[in-house]
């Protein structure tokens, strides 16, 4: 009897289908944005032992986590920006949407040349044209390098006197991915969608403003980006569905055909 779902878990088992792990792991170490004054910032993550087979309880071994919603490999909802308030919280996101065709653009090249690089609609454009339209209902997924400066928030945040110097997505860029592209987010390697300087756009952070407020998703700090094709992977990514939620630590999955 033909099942698809018995022939996903088969093509799993034999390696026809590769899991990657796009997540990046979370600890007290895990790199966190850093606002200026006088802006609040996010706690970092952080386990607290609640016993480890000892008088506590002897059997067991258990902690209490605390984290901010945006530490880590994590999905922001539209409500996270001023321009999405009216729109879903991370709880009331569609589990459907939770599995979803992703694309790879790469520019790992460019931006080791220029930390301050800004992906363009001329850019996806011409990877169109190699690849074919970017997925209805799915993720763009934008290379950059960067997650191999995640064990070092020095690095992972680029911060001079200036501010930081790390990659994004131009204003215009931004406002197409959000209102003419029919992806439903954009996915990155940096700790956040936005560009280190979007605070100088205008709008500042579009990414957030046009792509939250247009009822799409973000997903930050992804690894293994590297692993995955420009064409072809289904993403799976799971926030937890935290009720009022702006977003939330996620495992992020990508499943490719070998
Ligand atoms: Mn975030």
């Amino acid at each position: 009897m033909d099942s698809v779902l018995k022939d996903l878990i088969a093509a799993i088992a034999d390696s026809r289908i590769e899991v990657i792990d796009l997540t990046a792991p979370l600890s007290e170490k895990t790199p966190i944005i850093q606002l200026p004054p006088p802006f609040a910032n996010t706690r970092r993550f952080e386990l607290t032992q609640i016993s480890h087979y000892d008088e506590r309880g002897p059997a067991w071994y258990w902690n209490d986590i605390a984290t901010g919603e945006h530490v880590g490999t994590h999905l922001d909802a539209p409500i996270h920006w001023i321009t999405g308030r009216e729109q879903s919280d991370v709880s009331q996101i569609p589990a459907q949407q939770l599995i979803a065709p992703a694309v790879v653009i790469d520019k790992s090249r460019e931006c080791a040349n220029n930390p301050d690089y800004l992906l363009e609609v001329s850019d996806i454009e011409a990877w169109q044209r190699e690849h074919g339209p970017l997925p209805d209902g799915g993720w763009l997924l934008y290379r950059t390098g960067w997650d191999a400066r995640a064990g070092d928030q020095h690095r992972f945040l680029n911060a001079d006197d200036s501010g930081p110097h790390t990659p994004g997505i131009s204003v215009a860029c931004a406002r197409w991915l959000a209102e003419v592209a029919r992806v439903i987010g954009v996915g990155v390697e940096t700790v956040g969608t936005d560009a280190g300087k979007a605070h100088s756009f205008d709008p500042a952070f579009p990414c957030h403003a046009y792509l939250l407020g247009a009822g799409k998703y973000g997903l930050t700090q992804l690894a293994n980006l590297a692993r995955v094709p420009p064409t072809g992977a289904i993403l799976i990514a799971g926030p937890l569905p935290i009720v009022h939620g702006s977003g939330s630590p996620a495992r992020v999955l990508a499943l490719i055909e070998r």
